[in-house]
């Protein structure tokens, strides 16, 4: 185990679908060693054993039931039973994916723990909070404390929910922007990159990253509208982006 701050590894952060080369939504938070992968969506788990061997993965964290934010979980379940041979990953989620997974192999290798607004989870020296968002299924964004830092991440919602829910003092938010101002009428359960800029200000938040951008979305419009609603600059997730909480 070495010692080392709250970081925040993009593993995938294309929306809704992954794009040419892309992965759909996935990160990887560490802290002092522990590992915990949050949202497994397709390409994340190739691109989570650049960082961790599947052996030392401390647990995983899904935010909700769409197929972009757990679809690789299948993957760790094959790797789990016939190859690193272990059957005490423990993965906290809400119980519509537990439901949704019960005929899966993976319901059988990976140790099962619901979760829901109210939790609270502690994993390697973080402590994980969650606050449900404004999505047409149940989803929970989170909130990683871990060293005097903090980190937001809004997993998928809509407008009607704001990063402020997960409480003040956000070091770093990662927060959902799909689209363009321009489709924001049309599908309110996500939030626009003007949207996220504007949530992030609200919150107080110290440093923004917008994701789950679909893979068609302008990034560089994306980032002057989510940088213009927030006051500052802003960074748009792409795999591989590192940061230090
Ligand atoms: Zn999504
Ligand atoms: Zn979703």
């Amino acid at each position: 185990m070495t010692a080392g701050p709250l970081t925040l590894t993009v593993l995938g952060c294309d929306g809704s679908y992954p794009g040419p080369g892309g992965a759909s939504s996935g990160y990887l938070v560490q802290y002092q060693g522990a590992s915990v992968w949050l949202d497994a969506g397709s390409g994340t788990f190739a691109n989570l054993q650049r960082y961790v061997a599947i052996e030392d993965l401390d647990a995983v964290v899904i935010t909700h039931e769409h197929v972009d934010h757990w679809s690789d979980l299948e993957h760790l379940a094959v790797a789990a039973r016939y190859v690193v041979v272990r059957d005490d990953v423990p993965l906290y989620c809400e119980p519509d994916l537990v439901s949704a997974m019960r005929t899966a192999s993976a319901a059988t290798v990976l140790a099962w723990s619901r979760i829901g607004p109210g939790s609270k989870l502690d994993i390697g020296g973080m402590t994980f909070t969650f606050s449900r968002t404004d999505h047409p299924v149940n989803t929970l964004a989170v909130r990683v404390d871990a060293g005097g830092r903090s980190l937001g991440y809004s997993a998928d919602s809509g407008p009607e929910w704001g990063l402020a829910q997960l409480g003040p003092g956000l070091d770093l938010a990662l927060c959902e922007a799909t689209f363009l101002s321009e489709r924001e009428d049309a599908l309110g359960f996500h939030m626009s990159a003007k949207q996220a800029g504007a949530t992030a200000r609200a919150a107080g938040v110290a440093k923004l990253v917008i994701t789950h951008l679909w893979p068609r979305t302008d990034r560089r419009a994306a980032e002057e509208e989510a940088a213009a609603s927030f006051g500052g600059p802003v960074h748009v997730a792409s795999i591989g982006d590192r940061f230090e909480v």
